[in-house]
């Protein structure tokens, strides 16, 4: 019978294993995955695993028991060199493994700081269950922690210290949190709960030098002044795990090129995830997305592609991100907007919508604590349907 690999146990790769048997795929399934846990979810480390409010095995995607049934063979190994003629795997333990169809969910692995300290103990990253078990080994009460970063990951991970009692700095390079992705009002909005919630945040910080005697002790920033640190997490972006793919010869540009059926230049391999970048009609360009829900989507047009069932990776793009009490959720990408409305007064309130218009139509939103003004954007979004701005103006009481 054939023989599916898949490379990396992450969101990507459990949806591309179970949807595979969906699909009908009868042969081998092995999953292989070199972070030795039960495959397990992502988003809670920065959130409820680092608060100390879940524990790991309450973050698997799926039971042991799931695995056995389907008949989803778990491999804890790292994948060392696709052989493409050969058609397999080798693994680091020096055996190799042939495969049919290949399936690469490789991820993306934290942008490492470049600056002298980089190295100090006490310099955390924050990507898998193992680097979250190490921060928490030194988060006690009042000790000093500073965030290099105000993305998702830096500001999540904020909001998680305080809750365990730490003092927490956040230091941002850009003039506002959240620059890339959100509009100055979200930024604001952001940037004011956290002072309220006793972090410190530092925007237009960049860092220069971290120093101490083995272990950090504080951080320099570039005009001069230093912060003391107990301990620093850095929360600077990813890069795609993309090595594999590039030493075989597929084509990579910002992840693993993949087309609509999710196919990379080889027809025998399909990649899904933070690894995959892919053209985008809707926005006129490649792009990689970092979402749950994108990887689970890309995995199962993944699997049909493999089961000769093609199916395209179309759904809206979203995203969320959970802070103290608030849940935000983002609808759709934000790129090239043109005008922005906002319902709901995020400078008094904790609930509030922020809409992202071009040229007139709804191409984003960014929703605190409003869910109905999320369910309602998607499906504006998603079915291009036009909206005024008085009726987003009013989305939410109505
Ligand atoms: P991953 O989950 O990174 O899995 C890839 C796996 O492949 C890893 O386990 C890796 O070790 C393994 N691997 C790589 N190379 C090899 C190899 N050569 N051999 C064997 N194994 C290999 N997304 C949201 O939508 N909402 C959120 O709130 C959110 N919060 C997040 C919070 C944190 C702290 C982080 C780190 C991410 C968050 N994300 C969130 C992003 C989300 O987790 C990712 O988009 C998602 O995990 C992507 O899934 P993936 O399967 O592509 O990659």
């Amino acid at each position: 019978s054939q023989r599916a690999l898949i490379v990396g146990a992450g969101h990507a790769g459990v949806q591309l294993a179970a949807s595979l048997r969906q699909e009908g795929w009868t042969g081998e399934i092995v999953l292989i995955g070199e972070e030795s846990a039960l495959p397990y979810q992502r988003p809670p480390l920065s959130k409820a695993y680092l608060a100390g409010k879940s524990t790991l095995d309450e973050l698997a995607i799926r039971s042991a028991e799931f695995y056995s049934k389907q008949g989803i063979q778990l491999l804890d190994a790292t994948v060392e060199a696709i052989d493409r003629s050969a058609g397999h795997l080798a693994l680091s333990a020096g055996d190799t493994l042939p495969y049919d169809k290949l399936a690469l969910c490789t991820g993306a692995s934290p942008r490492r700081l470049s600056i002298p300290g980089a190295d100090l103990v006490g310099v955390y990253y924050l990507r898998t269950a193992a680097d979250v078990e190490m921060i928490r080994e030194v988060t006690s009460p009042g000790c000093r922690a500073v965030i290099v970063g105000g993305g998702y990951i830096g500001l999540e991970t904020a909001a998680s210290l305080r809750a365990l009692g730490l003092e927490v700095t956040v230091l941002e390079a850009a003039e506002r949190v959240l620059e890339r992705v959100t509009a100055p009002e979200v930024s604001a909005f952001f940037e004011r709960i956290h002072r309220e919630e006793g972090v410190n945040i530092r925007t237009g910080a960049l860092v220069e030098a971290l120093s101490g005697d083995g272990r950090v002790r504080e951080v320099f920033l570039s005009g001069g002044e230093s912060i003391p640190a107990d301990l620093v997490i850095v929360g600077i972006g990813v890069e795609p795990n993309t090595e594999l793919a590039a030493a075989a010869g597929l084509v990579v540009d910002n992840g693993v090129v993949i087309d609509d059926q999710a196919r990379t230049s080889d027809p025998d391999i399909v990649a899904a995830g933070d690894c995959a970048s892919h053209d985008m009609a809707r926005y006129g360009r490649r792009i990689r997305l970092e979402s749950v829900p994108s990887a689970g989507e890309q995995a199962k047009v993944a699997a049909a592609t493999f089961c000769g069932k093609p199916k395209m990776i179309a759904a809206l793009p979203w995203f969320w991100s959970d802070q103290y009490d608030l849940k935000l959720q983002i609808a759709g990408l934000n790129t090239e907007y043109d005008e922005v409305v906002c319902s709901g007064d995020p400078i008094r309130d904790r609930a509030f919508a922020c809409f992202y218009l071009r040229a007139g139509e709804l191409i984003a939103a960014d929703c605190v604590n409003r869910p109905r003004d999320f369910v309602f954007s998607k499906r504006v979004i998603a079915q291009r349907l036009p909206v005024g701005r008085a009726e987003l103006v009013l989305a939410g009481s109505t």
